[in-house]
């Protein structure tokens, strides 16, 4: 294996694989319907990767130092036999984790066989714990038990511990925030909350919509005391704490007011094969014009390698408030 390095001497660690760019959801901080309507025009499958070529790619990716790879969309499971992907991508000698991030909708059903082909973590995004704010948030009304049912099955699985993904929105779910830390603390699942973002340029984003970890952290530690804890590996991007009274710990992502672009080690991939090296990327490379055409192994670990010793990117500690004018990539596209 040979690692490479950026131009700010960050390794490449961590793969990002949007395995669709379709969703059953439609939060209004990611796919709102104004925009992703009847009307959208979602990518044909023809311009998918297949789970061949995704597999290649990540081949590729770990003969340059990539370890972990996470699935993504879209909503990954609305793939099919997303299960298959797994298990090939399992195989690869150098991935030890393969990781899925889902709005865990469709998980009771599919857990134990995406657990049984080599799956490794899931991260279940969860908003809102009573259906009202939950569909404040993803404007389908789609039930908080159904899933709840997910993490559940998730746990059944042996996918433990299970992370729970909530993206805090200013005036729309704020007001759960500690009712979320009750639900889980004590589960052995980790709750981590996610400071809402200006990815893409659909959103309407604004720095007042923006709930700052530390407010979300005093909220938690005046309730239930914390104590922050070690990161678990360099470039982590949750800071973490554990309760005070042993009841297991708890996570902030705090993008916006504390960027981590420093260690940022993470190549994205879109559904149709471009590579991201920022989630805030205007453009990206086209690798599947590359597979396409023939490419061999060398050629095309040449190319990444190019891309990745270029890269630069460190758009949130860039950020300014007003940034929706910027054209960017959506994160539905990209995956997050
Ligand atoms: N559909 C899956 C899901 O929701 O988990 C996977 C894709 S989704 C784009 C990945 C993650 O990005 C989710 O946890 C979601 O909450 C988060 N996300 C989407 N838009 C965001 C934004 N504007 N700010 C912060 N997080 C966002
Ligand atoms: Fe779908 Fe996930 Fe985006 Fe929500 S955050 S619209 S579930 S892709
Ligand atoms: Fe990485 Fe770009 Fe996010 Fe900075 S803004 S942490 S470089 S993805």
């Amino acid at each position: 294996m040979r690692r490479v390095l950026d131009s700010r001497s960050r390794p490449l660690r961590d793969l990002r694989i949007s395995v669709t760019d379709r969703c059953n959801f439609r939060c209004t901080y990611c796919m709102p319907k104004e925009i992703f309507g009847r009307d959208f025009a979602f990518l044909p499958r023809e311009q998918l990767l297949t789970f061949e070529e995704i597999t290649r790619l990540t081949r590729t990716f770990a003969c340059q130092g990539v370890s972990k790879v996470r699935l993504t969309g879209g909503e990954p499971l609305l793939r099919r036999d997303l299960e298959q992907l797994v298990a090939m991508l399992a195989g690869i000698d150098e991935i030890t984790d393969v990781a899925l991030t889902t709005n865990g909708s469709a998980l009771a059903g599919k857990a134990k066989t995406l657990k049984d082909a080599g799956l490794t973590r899931v991260t279940v995004s969860l908003d809102a714990l009573d259906d009202q704010t939950f569909a404040a948030m993803n404007d389908v009304g789609f039930p908080v038990a159904r899933v709840l049912a997910g993490i559940d099955a998730a746990r059944a699985a042996g996918l433990v511990p299970v992370k729970v993904n909530t993206v805090v929105k200013r005036g729309v779910n704020d007001h759960g925030i500690t009712e979320m830390a009750d639900h889980f603390r004590g589960s052995g699942h980790i709750l981590r909350f996610i400071e809402y973002m200006d990815v893409g340029t659909t959103n309407g984003w604004r720095m007042d919509h923006v709930v700052p970890a530390a407010e979300i952290i005093a909220a938690i530690n005046e309730r239930w005391p914390l104590a922050p804890l070690e990161p678990n590996y360099a470039g982590e991007v949750a800071s973490r704490y554990r309760y005070r009274d042993g009841a297991g710990e708890i996570g902030v992502i705090a993008s916006v007011t504390q960027p981590f672009c420093s260690a940022c080690s993470r190549a994205r991939v879109s559904a149709d094969g471009k590579l991201y090296t920022c989630l805030f990327a205007a453009q990206g490379h086209d690798l599947r014009a590359l597979l396409r055409s023939g490419a061999n192994d060398h050629e095309l670990a040449t190319r990444l390698r190019a891309i990745w010793s270029d890269r630069a990117d460190r758009y949130s500690e860039l950020r300014h408030s007003n940034t929706t004018d910027r054209p960017k990539i959506e994160m539905s596209y990209i995956g997050g």
